[in-house]
């Protein structure tokens, strides 16, 4: 229940991923037209083992009769166990209206449940889920099935079920490893919802959630667990999404953990040294460039804003239509894009160069975390690249680095732009000194995805989860950084973005650039005639009667169109520029003190304001 798709559709998705075994989820095979022994040999092919088959519900606590008819249904079951090869069930405590308090029933039903099962050479994981009517406590479980006492019967410890309930899980490591037969991983955000709706609706993979599952995954190895580590992961996303990609979604997980585990002191040394583990992580610490991908219908408006915000242009790629621009210590790459008919002129952040301090370490990293390397054409051939998520080009360059930059011959002086602005002065450039960060929109259904591909491939560290309203639907974002904030990725996502009204930009995309002063940059800009969004009158007002702002400068900010914004340890303010193209538009900011933000108390100002330049009715 990972996947979407029939069993079929999953298997090859699972192997390929490089997973050595699945669970068989009961409703899977029951609509499969395969025959159980058809199916064993088709994951024998692949080289999946069937560690588990699932689910058996409401066997125990029952009166009698009902328990007779369960031990009917289970012995019909083992025998298709029998046919898959499979020798472990797993039975999930009951639910069932019938079922009856008493802790000596149980035990003793579960005592027979795994007697019949040892007739067929099966043995049964029992699991306490978190809506169990009687037992929904992974402790409660481990006492009935101490109780029962047969070598046939375990339990299986579910992350969910334990962590959604915050039950205490000091007591894992302390428990028979032996009798611990299965361990199902799965995390989730932290949400005020009912554990049903909850678990049905939002688990995530191990690392996308909130869940603590180092630690809880530690405490089961340190009991003496060594089965699988498996994934039961029920969400809505998943359900619907290409069993390909999700595979190598979840696959990542399971080594992101494994990474973890490895340095974690519980967890026993032989195990800690079988893990498996990528390569050493080595994480990104600078920029060193930016492309903007843009189409012919953008080319103009996208070179001359460029050059009214005083970027010069210094050389074009050997190869490619590709023009790389500098202003301060940002190297920003323009390229050009076919033009897509259902855009009104394309543009958008197509690439990103980033320092670390081994690149092809990096990049090994990222094929072993099953990042694939951009398509064959590459931009720079020297620089080892990964595509994330959402199809933006990653590529990992080496301190200090500066091979890749031969690829591009320096424009003659005499075609170099001037940089002459709208009054024929020429100056070098507009006080921007360093890209702050590069902001993109994530589709909804790889936002999660995206924060462990930029955490554990890119090495980027997750900031806070934030949500804020906007003109066109509530806005979820996190900003991934390195830790001193050289590299920030801020991205976001429209949640539930549905149905044809969408008159907001789609997906839009922001470069920033910091200024060391923004009211001379912005004076200049405004002079230059660079097209800046304008800023409406109701929004300065608000700002005076928020704070206590002298009227000088809140007057200066307001013929300049500046925002505003202030957390704990410093203030912002910044500029926006129109879009160019299809959903591409420049920022400048200004850090004072400490702020870490970026102005999320702002963002309904310029996706109101950017609209209004599209639809000015
Ligand atoms: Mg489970
Ligand atoms: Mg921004």
């Amino acid at each position: 229940m990972c996947l979407a798709g029939t069993l079929e559709m999953k298997l090859p998705a699972i192997a390929a991923a490089g997973f050595d075994g699945i669970e068989v989820f009961e409703p899977d095979l029951i609509a499969s037209p395969t025959s159980p022994a058809d199916l064993r040999r088709r994951c024998a092919d692949l080289g999946l083992s069937i560690d588990l088959y699932q689910p058996m519900r409401d066997m125990e606590a029952v009166p009698a009769e009902e328990f007779a008819a369960n031990l009917r249904r289970a012995r019909a079951k083992f025998a298709v166990m029998q046919q898959l090869g499979c020798d472990l069930v797993l039975a999930c405590s009951s639910v069932a209206p019938t079922a009856i308090d008493d802790d000596d029933l149980a035990a003793e039903q579960l005592h027979a449940l795994a007697e019949c099962a040892a007739e067929h050479g099966i043995r049964v994981a029992y699991e306490a889920l978190a809506w169990g009517r009687y037992v929904n406590t992974w402790d409660h479980s481990w006492d009935l099935v101490r109780r029962a006492d047969h070598p046939g019967l375990g339990i299986c410890l579910d992350s969910f079920h334990i962590l959604a309930r915050g039950s205490d899980t000091a007591g894992i490591a302390e428990i028979d490893g032996n009798r611990l037969f299965f361990l199902q991983l799965s995390d989730a955000p932290t949400l005020d919802l009912g554990v049903l709706a909850w678990s049905r609706h939002h688990r995530l993979y191990p690392g996308q959630g909130a869940f603590d599952l180092v630690d809880l995954t530690a405490k089961a190895l340190a009991a003496g667990y060594r089965g699988p580590l498996s994934l039961e992961v029920f969400n809505d996303v998943f359900r619907q999404a290409d069993p390909g990609p999700t595979a190598v979604d979840a696959r990542r997980s399971l080594l992101a953990l494994a990474e973890d585990l490895a340095v974690e002191p519980l967890v026993p040394e032989p195990v800690r040294s079988r893990l498996g583990v990528p390569p050493a992580a080595s994480p990104a610490t600078g920029c060193a460039f930016c492309e903007v991908g843009i189409d012919a219908a953008s080319s103009e408006s996208m070179t001359n804003l460029l050059r009214g915000m005083g970027f010069r242009a210094e050389a074009r790629h050997v190869k490619q239509d590709v023009t790389l621009w500098r202003q301060g210590g940002i190297t920003l790459l323009t390229s050009s894009e076919d033009a897509d008919p259902r855009v009104p002129g394309r543009g958008q952040v197509a690439a990103l160069g980033l320092y670390c301090a081994d690149a092809d370490r990096a990049a090994q990293r990222a094929l072993a975390l099953g990042a694939v390397p951009p398509a064959p054409e590459p931009l720079i051939d020297s620089l080892p690249g990964v595509v994330a998520p959402d199809a933006t080009r990653i590529y990992f360059c080496g301190p200090d680095d500066s091979s890749w930059s031969s690829v591009f011959e320096p424009v003659a002086e005499h075609d170099r732009d001037p940089g002459a602005n709208a009054a024929g002065e020429t100056w070098d450039g507009v006080g921007l000194v360093a890209l702050d960060h590069v902001s993109m929109t994530q589709p909804f259904d790889s936002f999660d995805e995206a924060r462990q591909f930029y955490a554990r491939v890119v090495g980027l560290q997750a900031q806070d989860l934030v949500e804020y309203a906007a003109p066109f639907g509530l806005l979820r974002g996190r900003a991934m950084c390195s830790p001193d904030g050289a590299v920030r990725i801020p991205l976001s996502t429209s949640l539930v973005r549905r149905g044809g009204w969408t008159p907001g930009l789609r997906g839009p995309q922001h470069v920033a650039f910091r200024s060391e002063d923004i009211v001379a940059t912005a004076r200049r800009l405004r002079s230059a005639g660079v097209p800046l969004m304008e800023v409406p009158d109701n929004y300065y007002a608000d700002l005076a009667a928020r704070f206590d702002l002298s009227p000088d400068r809140l007057a200066e900010w307001r013929r300049l169109g500046l925002l505003y914004d202030r957390d704990g340890s410093g203030e912002l303010l910044h500029l926006y520029t129109q879009v160019i193209g299809s959903r591409v538009f420049f920022e400048v900011v200004q850090r004072i003190g400490g702020y870490e933000g970026y102005g999320a108390a702002n963002a309904p100002i310029h996706i109101a304001a950017h609209h209004r330049q599209r639809h000015p009715d």
